[in-house]
């Protein structure tokens, strides 16, 4: 066993004891497979824990299901990023769904994810899923007017991540967005990570008329506070809300109590989006 470190700052870190299980070299990253007593097997992408059979399920919950639940009735979706399945197993869950796209750069991810997290990555093969192996960026040009929702499961902003964090894109993913369109982005930690979380508000809310910032608890990702952010043109996403809809889906983290108080933030986080 070793003991492996994800440098959440200059000065400090979360370290597990593990076991290394694959590390592959790929065209745009070191992919890293773990196996750890305290969070099963772990996904470490250029250094950074991505996932972790663990605590996945809150990650990917609270990154679907609240865009999904906003809007009426989501049919198209597509995921950038997210190439360890986890969000395409949850926007599944929800019946209106006929086709979910996923985008992703590195096919190597998939791959890994596949044959080393199957409860993650096992609905990758459903007859609903498409999967298109290419740079999110480059991808949205092609589809104007498409997709009900727009789900951005990212790796941090540096690298092949960072253009998916920029105003630019943002506006990309409007046009991409049929009317009702609900975005959701995963906006990096306001404890630790401030600059990115500032950054990313600032640039949504220069696209989106609405838009709304809820965080959840994610052990194994940098100081624990996660946080999303949610944003539409047309549908006010912070008042609308389906709560006869949460009983129906299958959850572990996400629920009626955590839905109904789900724009309940932190005065720290509340002062930084007003600043942002
Ligand atoms: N939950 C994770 C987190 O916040 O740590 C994100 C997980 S997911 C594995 C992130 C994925 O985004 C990676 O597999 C990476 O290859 C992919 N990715 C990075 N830049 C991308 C881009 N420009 N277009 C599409 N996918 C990209």
């Amino acid at each position: 066993m070793i003991w492996f470190t994800e440098y959440w700052t200059e000065n400090v870190g979360l370290t597990v004891k593990a076991n290394e299980v694959k590390r592959i070299k790929s065209k745009y990253q070191e992919i890293l497979i773990l196996e750890t007593p305290e969070f099963g097997r772990m996904l470490v992408l250029d250094g950074l824990i991505q996932t972790t059979e663990r605590d996945e399920f809150i990650y990917h919950e609270m990154l679907v299901h609240p865009a999904m639940l906003a809007h009426p009735d989501p049919k198209r979706v597509l995921i950038i990023g997210g190439g360890d399945g986890g969000s395409v197993r949850e926007a599944l869950k929800h019946p209106s769904v006929e086709e979910v796209h996923l985008c992703e750069i590195d096919e190597e991810v998939i791959i890994a994810s596949e044959k080393y997290f199957p409860s993650i990555a096992g609905k990758l093969r459903d007859p609903k899923v498409k999967i298109f192996i290419a740079d999110g960026n480059a991808f949205l040009e092609e589809k104007k007017d498409y997709y009900d929702i727009i789900i951005l499961d990212s790796s941090d902003p540096v690298g092949a991540s960072e253009v998916l964090f920029t105003k630019e894109f943002y506006s990309k993913v409007k046009a991409s967005l049929r009317k009702d369109g609900v975005m959701v982005a995963q906006t990096e930690s306001p404890m630790i990570q401030e600059e990115y979380f500032k950054k990313a508000i600032s640039e949504i809310r220069k696209v989106f008329r609405n838009f709304g910032v809820y965080l959840a608890f994610i052990p194994t990702y940098p100081s624990g506070m996660w946080s999303f952010t949610i944003a539409s043109e047309y549908i006010d996403v912070i008042n609308t809300k389906r709560m006869e809809k949460v009983k129906e889906l299958k959850t572990k983290y996400f629920c009626d109590s955590i839905y109904a108080c789900l724009f309940t933030v932190p005065k720290f986080v509340e002062d930084i989006i007003k600043k942002s």
